[in-house]
């Protein structure tokens, strides 16, 4: 169905002879070509893309295996699957095909990373990993309520994202949770779909930009409900959404809204905290990219949702990916050609270069 964030998982295939077990994690001292940050759909499609380039990347799994994908039910907006993918299926299908071409997985996550040093270096279970060039590839994460009933009903009502699940919901009634632009988009999009939106907002004024509130003011299909809470997502035992549990924060009063679907929009959260002080953030904390997935570290690249707040689609991370995978060759060429030119004109396209 959509896409989300996660408990920690076990990898979709977690083929033993593919993990480090951890007496040999970092057994290996020899610089890396390239190592790859995160096994969603952009860190696997990169380590194919790099794999297949003869590159033997190194790929650090994280500790949510698969991402996003892993805790999805039915993905069908994935091209090449007329009939929907199981999320954790397509994840499976991508890992062992990394795997195939010779990417070497690690089942941890890297811990810390130095982007000063040269080589870069990558630190997991007391072990550091060297590196000419890197991927970061670590996701994004939707913020939840955090309530019990809503982790219990994502994937069946529950969901953080219109664009994968909205279809889902023809004819029927859904709520958005958020004030902001993502929630206003959120809201618009469903309106194609639902029979009625209702935004459930914990103010009552909206935090979105003036023209996205405008839009969805305007809506005929949308309406408000402010200084509101969601306490609980209902299922009246049925094991999907039959409505919300609503608070008043001003009155203090509760009202069960009936629903089929409950989408929550109140943002996301890049996973960039290993990269703070050391590569170029926007302000919400994604990874700024310049002309494809250069970072501002020559040598580090970033593909998928850890740069990418706009789209957020498996498609797009595996496309951002592929564009990593190749950025990153062509640097470790003009670095082998740079090594091989006395002339320093020759360290040039690719920004300054490292060892
Ligand atoms: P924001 O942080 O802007 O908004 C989050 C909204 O969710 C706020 O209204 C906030 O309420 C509410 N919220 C946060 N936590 C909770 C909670 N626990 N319970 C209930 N409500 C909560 O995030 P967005 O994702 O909307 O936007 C992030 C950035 O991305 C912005 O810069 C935005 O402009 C941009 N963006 C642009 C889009 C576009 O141009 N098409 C689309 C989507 C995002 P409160 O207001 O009270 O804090």
């Amino acid at each position: 169905m959509r896409r989300f964030l996660p408990r920690f998982r076990r990898p979709p295939d977690a083929t033993p002879a593919l993990l480090t077990r951890k007496g040999n994690i970092g057994s290996m001292a020899d610089t890396r070509q390239v190592i790859i940050l995160g096994s969603g759909t952009a860190g696997l499609t990169a380590a194919i893309y790099a794999a297949r380039a003869n590159l033997a990347p190194l790929l650090f799994e994280g500790a949510h295996p698969g991402g996003q994908l892993t805790i999805t039910t039915d993905v069908e907006n994935y091209p090449g699957f007329e009939e929907a993918i199981l999320g954790p299926d397509l994840m499976k299908r991508m890992r062992a095909q990394a795997a195939r071409f010779g990417t070497e997985l690690i089942t941890a996550p890297a811990e810390s990373v130095n982007l000063k040093a040269s080589p870069f270096e990558v630190a997991s279970h007391g072990k550091t990993y060297r590196s000419r060039a890197l991927i970061i590839a670590t996701g994004a994460v939707a913020k939840l309520l955090g309530i019990s009933s809503e982790a219990k009903l994502m994937g069946h009502g529950v969901s953080a994202c219109a664009t994968c699940d909205g279809y889902f919901f023809r004819n029927q009634r859904v709520l958005v949770v958020g004030g902001g632009d993502t929630a206003m988009e959120e809201a618009n999009f469903l309106t194609k779909f639902a029979s009625h939106v209702t935004v459930i907002h914990r103010r009552d004024e909206l935090r979105a930009s003036k023209i996205m509130q405008e839009r969805a003011i305007a809506n005929p299909k949308i309406s408000f409900l402010w200084d509101s809470i969601v306490e609980e997502v209902l299922d009246s035992g049925e094991g999907k959404v039959t409505g919300v549990k609503v608070q008043n924060l001003k009155t203090g009063h509760t009202t069960v809204v009936p629903a089929e679907g409950l989408f929550i929009g109140i943002g996301h959260q890049p996973n960039t905290a290993l990269f703070e002080g050391q590569l170029e953030l926007d302000p919400n904390g994604y990874i700024r990219t310049f002309g494809g997935t250069r970072t501002s570290v020559p040598g580090v690249f970033a593909g998928g949702d850890v740069q990418d707040s706009v789209y957020r689609q498996a498609v797009t991370a595996a496309g951002t990916g592929c564009m990593a995978a190749l950025d990153a060759e062509r640097y470790l060429e003009e670095l082998k050609h740079a090594s091989n030119t006395p002339s320093p004109a020759a360290a040039t396209a690719g920004g300054t270069k490292r060892a």
